[in-house]
């Protein structure tokens, strides 16, 4: 156990000594897990969440061996030679239960957003250290959504791949260049081998095909990506979640369900809106706009006229719902940006900045600045740049 623990801290302090670690996340979920017998993958997560709440989650779940926050700190979770639950249900190559033969990597990040430059730095490090030590090939470096896969649901018969997005940015070529991973799988072996049928075209289309980033980042954070419509059914949005408690289905009618109260799926009208509340979501939460995503009463529903509902006229100004009376709410002009759930923060002053108004949450990516007239979500945010008198909208 000593010459294991020495030659641990020896790969701490020079092959990997430049790396900055924390062990104040570490699980004690170490003492129940067993050592791999074999490591042949590297499976690169994004937690969809921020630190604030992922590296808890993580650290009492056993989820990860590594977690990277938003500063590039890594924090030890589980021992990398120890097994980590991160990969869920899973196959590579035919090989199921993936946990059992890779290391896996969170970072505190978004599976359609680019990762930050310490974050790339810190993982760029991290995963060159590990391919180094197990001996992985750039091509076995690979997103959880290579691997993770569905069992069959109402809209799949059959095993599925495409459960998860997660990680779905380490698939594009210009980001695997930043982490000097050189190749990446061309195809699904599984799908080719029909041992999975493919779920999740887009997906494929990223992880295999030629999409560029911007491309992906635009497609998959544009409004309307949680509204059901011809060949968008309720689970491309919610995933596992759509008949989830915490799922919520606004109808055009503006009527409202939860997913564990909606006995057929396939009579969800086109244009219902799903709001997926689970913290294993993949997409994060962003504004809907008025005249895209349909009339204001329809985004809000019944919360249009609430004081957690903050409307951004196209002229930069903004009110709360609670300040419109209800014709006003049917005369919202195309281009509003509607915001449910939030609380209005600000403005910020040289005594009083961002973090003291809404904590860490100020540079959250469902957090937004209304800076000159555009919402900007708080990890887009230049910290030294946020100009006095800006407002901000933070989840409530
Ligand atoms: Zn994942």
């Amino acid at each position: 156990m000593r010459i294991v623990f020495l030659i641990g801290v020896f790969f701490v302090q020079s092959v990997l000594g430049a790396i900055r670690f924390s062990n104040s996340y570490y699980s004690s979920r170490n003492r129940e897990r067993s050592i791999r017998k074999s490591t042949s993958l590297i499976i690169l997560h994004t937690t969809e969440a921020p630190s604030s709440s992922a590296l808890r989650k993580l650290r009492d779940n056993g989820e990860c061996h590594y977690c990277i926050d938003e500063r590039g700190i890594v924090y030890r979770i589980i021992d990398h030679r120890r097994e980590a639950y991160h990969a869920g249900r899973s196959m590579w190559r035919g090989r199921t239960n993936v946990d059992s033969f890779s290391v896996g990597i969170e970072t505190c990040g978004y599976h359609n957003k680019p990762l930050n430059a310490a974050q790339y730095s810190a993982l760029l490090a991290l995963v060159g250290e590990l391919k180094y030590i197990y001996k992985i090939s750039d091509h076995n470096v690979l997103a959880h959504s290579h691997v993770a896969y569905g069992a069959p649901n109402k809209w799949h018969k059959r095993s599925h791949r495409g459960r998860k997005r997660c990680g779905m940015m380490f698939a594009l070529p210009s980001v695997r260049a930043r982490l000097n991973l050189k190749s990446r799988p061309s195809y699904d072996p599984d799908v080719r081998a029909r041992r999975l049928t493919a779920g999740d075209a887009y997906l494929a289309k990223v992880l295999y095909g030629a999409v560029p980033q911007q491309q992906a980042v635009a497609a998959l954070s544009a409004p309307g990506v949680n509204v059901i419509s011809k060949g968008r059914s309720a689970w491309d949005i919610a995933r596992e979640a759509y008949n989830k408690a915490d799922t919520v289905y606004i109808f055009p009618d503006g009527a409202q369900k939860r997913g564990h109260q909606i006995p057929d799926f396939r009579k969800v009208p086109a244009g219902t809106k799903v709001v997926v509340n689970c913290t294993d979501d993949n997409l994060p939460e962003t504004y809907q706009t008025v005249g895209i995503n349909g009339k204001a009463q329809d985004i809000a529903g019944e919360e249009a006229r609430a004081a957690s509902t903050v409307y951004v006229y196209p002229d930069g100004s903004y009110k709360r719902g609670s300040q419109l009376s209800a014709a006003a709410v049917l005369k919202l002009p195309y281009g509003t940006k509607v915001l449910t759930g939030y609380a209005v923060g600000g403005p910020v002053t040289a005594s009083r900045p961002a973090t003291s108004i809404c904590g860490n949450r100020w540079r959250s990516p469902d957090t937004f600045f209304l800076i000159n007239g555009v919402l900007v979500p708080g990890d887009k945010v230049d910290d030294s740049k946020i100009p006095v008198g800006a407002m901000l909208f933070f989840k409530s």
